[in-house]
């Protein structure tokens, strides 16, 4: 990676058809400040963003990200992001990493307060190194998300399906995970089934069947979920999604995280209970997910 890289956004109509969308970026110095203090990202965490992760410059899974962008936007009554402009900014971005692994964020908020349009921007830099907890794994906890499984559908002003910048709750799960000793958290409903981990999805293996808590609304549907789904379905395994008892986890041959930037992190025990580590497959998936996908 070459450094750090910012790109703001003018947004522009979705129904707006060009074939550049040059005149609508300015390059900022990433280590510079380029936000007003009137930003309602900042002030009410109130926006969207995704994490696309980078491979050797290859920007993975854009389609389902701009997609999952829009529908973030959608639950929040955000302008619709015009994709093929998004599209560019991130293709600019991906331009500027090197080789390695990197993070690219696409962040589109309210803007600022009484203004006129949205804020966006992109940036691009270093990934963290996963390599370890891809190989060793996260021991995880349970922890209660404060609402049952129907609640998206009954509270959609919850925005619990949405991407939003709103991440404060899911940090202060993580600390609550190591408070307790562990690396990650699995969120449980308070009728008691599995969601999701504070920045990624779950993925259980019983036997040669995989299974996924159902996206219902209720959680975030993972990009990288979707991508380990087709290359297990290509290698002849059953998947599926459900309402997952949480009863059911310790009794899984196999679970991972699986996030666009870490990939597949197994998990190796759950509230204390040791879950198989499934080495040769992890292997295979961090392979896989690791090789161009688009
Ligand atoms: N669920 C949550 C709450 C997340 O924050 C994330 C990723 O950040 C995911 C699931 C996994 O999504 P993806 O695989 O698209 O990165």
């Amino acid at each position: 990676m070459t450094g750090r890289f910012a790109l703001m956004i003018d947004p522009v109509a979705a129904d707006e058809h060009r074939s550049d969308f040059a005149d609508t970026f300015k390059q900022v110095d990433a280590a510079a400040p380029a936000l007003s203090v009137g930003e309602l990202s900042t002030q009410r965490g109130d926006g969207v963003f995704e994490s696309i992760g980078v491979v050797d410059g290859h920007a993975q899974e854009v389609v389902p990200h701009l997609e999952r962008l829009a529908h973030s936007a959608r639950l929040c009554d955000l302008p619709a992001p015009n994709l093929p402009q998004w599209r560019e900014a991130i293709e600019r971005a991906a331009s500027q990493v090197g080789g390695g692994e990197s993070v690219i964020k696409l962040i589109l908020s309210r803007g600022v307060e009484h203004g006129p349009t949205p804020t966006a921007w992109v940036t691009a830099a270093p990934a963290t190194d996963f390599a370890e907890v891809r190989k060793n794994g996260v021991r995880v906890v349970t922890l209660d998300r404060g609402y049952d499984l129907d609640a998206a559908e009954r509270a959609p002003w919850l925005l619990l399906g949405a991407k939003t910048l709103s991440y404060a709750v899911n940090m202060a799960a993580l600390r609550e995970a190591r408070r307790r000793g562990a690396d990650d958290a699995i969120f449980l409903s308070n009728d008691g089934f599995v969601l999701e981990a504070p920045t990624a999805s779950l993925i259980l293996r019983f036997g040669d069947s995989f299974i996924t808590p159902a996206p219902n609304g209720g959680i975030l549907h993972g990009t990288t979920q979707l991508s380990v789904y087709e290359h297990l379905e290509a290698r002849g395994f059953e998947v599926g999604y459900d309402r997952i008892p949480a009863s059911h986890l310790t009794a899984a041959d196999g679970a991972w995280l699986v996030s666009s930037v870490r990939l597949a992190a197994p998990i190796t025990a759950i509230d204390g209970t040791e879950i198989p580590l499934n080495s040769p497959l992890t292997t295979e998936l961090n392979t896989y997910l690791l090789s161009p996908r688009t």
